[in-house]
């Protein structure tokens, strides 16, 4: 027994706490939860906790459907909204049952990156801007689905339930020790976002799925609905998880250089290289869902084209500006990744497309200038702006030829992946939709 699993383990018994969650993440981003008598955890801790993970989404082969879940002690948390019954839970990691580490484990895909990143001495800290939309209901009414509220950007909603929900939502997240930097109401209706402070990659894939759940379950709470759908309806803005992020040598911001433009050092130039080179291959991993592409495409600040730009909202990396003397605060932001995604994995593809960048030095290109929105399509193809997949179709062909995303997800996980996507993609091709009966069956 180590000493957080001592600490785990005696908290339990002062807390009384009754269940313990053992939580994990399938392939395509679901959280996933077994509960376990308090007197199990020991046992946990000693051997995992065996499970069947044959109908897990992804995770196993038919032949080897056995797993074992190994709860890890720094992620454990009582679950602040569990009133009766106290409830705490922990992240796991997941082996076969002789202890390899499975390969299909998202938060193992995100470990071997960072131990990746590690090896050339950088530490990797995320911080995200998670938007969704709150509903009055998952059902739509005769109008579609209906937002909680009429609100916009910034908007302060006097009398609404958007600021309860919101204020829930971060006092839960504090006391499950996730720091909020700020929150607010976004451009859509009823359209919220939530800004977590900056935090190692691993750490900041765990509290995104454990927001998730806080803000469902305080929808639920409040008689709304809460969604991660990038673009619930086609009318309003989609919702991104844009992802701020930084390398760290030591104590020192690699991406910073006192004086040079942007204040940008090589480092940090190569790794924004790295992302434009590989962003078409990996916006299958950040851009999960057939919906997905109707943000990416749908304009209202989400990006369509592989560029770069310095506070530059039209651009797919961003690099902001930071205070004078805030050297540790340099960073860019990749604006395509949207709510859906699976952070462990996402993260995990844009490290290492920065990272090649890094190690094959490659080029970054000029900066784009201006509003890439105000050009004509022909303008921009021009000026050599590619575009960004279209469509989860074309975003699966870029990952078929991948050799980088290969690589990082592993073998079994890619063609799992890859399989599965192709499989949403043909389902939905299929469907005849309400735009087409709309212009086609009288016309015709
Ligand atoms: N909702 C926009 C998107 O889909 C982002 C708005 C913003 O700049 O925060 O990316
Ligand atoms: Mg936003
Ligand atoms: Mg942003």
């Amino acid at each position: 027994m180590n000493k957080q699993q001592d600490y785990v383990l005696r908290t339990i018994d002062e807390r009384e706490i009754k269940f313990i969650r053992l939580w994990f993440t399938d392939v395509l981003g679901s959280l996933k939860s077994i509960a376990l008598a308090p007197a199990e955890v020991e046992g946990a801790f000693n051997e995992g906790v065996g499970f069947d993970g044959s109908s897990i989404e992804g995770l196993t082969r038919r032949s080897e459907a056995d797993m074992l879940l190994h709860p890890d002690p720094s992620t454990f948390q009582v679950l602040p909204w569990r009133d009766v019954d106290a409830t705490a839970r922990m992240f796991c990691d997941l082996s076969t049952p002789d202890g390899q580490p499975a390969v299909s484990d998202p938060r193992r895909v995100l470990r071997r990156a960072l131990d990746h990143a590690a090896n050339l001495g950088f530490t990797f800290y995320i911080h995200p801007e998670i938007e969704f939309y709150v509903l009055k209901s998952r059902h739509p009414g005769v109008n579609g689905l209906e937002a909680i509220d009429n609100a916009g950007y910034f908007d302060n909603v006097a009398g609404g339930t958007t600021h309860d929900l919101r204020r829930r939502a971060v006092r839960l997240l504090e006391d499950l020790g996730i720091s909020v930097e700020f929150s607010h109401h976004e451009g859509g209706p009823g359209q919220n976002e939530i800004d977590l402070r900056y935090a190692d990659a691993l750490a900041t894939a765990d509290n995104i799925m454990t927001f998730r759940s806080v803000v469902k379950e305080v929808a639920f709470e409040q008689d709304c609905f809460a969604t991660f759908m990038p673009k619930p309806r086609w009318d309003w803005p989609g919702s991104g998880m844009h992802t701020h992020m930084s390398l760290f040598e030591g104590d020192t911001n690699a991406f910073y250089e006192a004086g040079a433009p942007h204040q940008l050092s090589r480092t940090g130039k190569h790794f924004i290289a790295g992302l434009l080179k590989h962003a078409r291959e990996i916006t299958a991993v950040t851009n999960q869902t057939v919906n997905s592409y109707k943000r990416l495409w749908g304009g209202d600040e989400a990006p369509s084209y592989v560029c770069w730009g310095h506070n530059n909202s039209s651009a797919l990396v961003r690099v902001p500006t930071y205070k004078p003397n805030k050297g540790g605060s340099a960073r860019v932001e990749y604006r395509a990744l949207d709510s859906a995604a699976n952070p462990y994995l996402a993260y995990a593809v844009l490290l290492e497309a920065g990272l090649r960048g890094i190690e094959h030095e490659y080029e970054i290109p000029d900066e784009i200038d201006g509003d890439l929105r105000d050009l004509s399509e022909r303008e921009r193809r021009v000026l050599g702006y590619e575009p960004l997949p279209t469509s989860l179709d074309e975003a699966l062909a870029a990952m078929e030829e991948s050799e980088l995303v290969a690589e990082v997800l592993g073998e079994q996980l890619y063609s799992f992946f890859l399989d599965n996507k192709h499989n949403e993609w043909r389902q939905y091709r299929a469907q005849v939709t309400e735009f087409e009966l709309r212009s086609g069956l009288t016309q015709f």
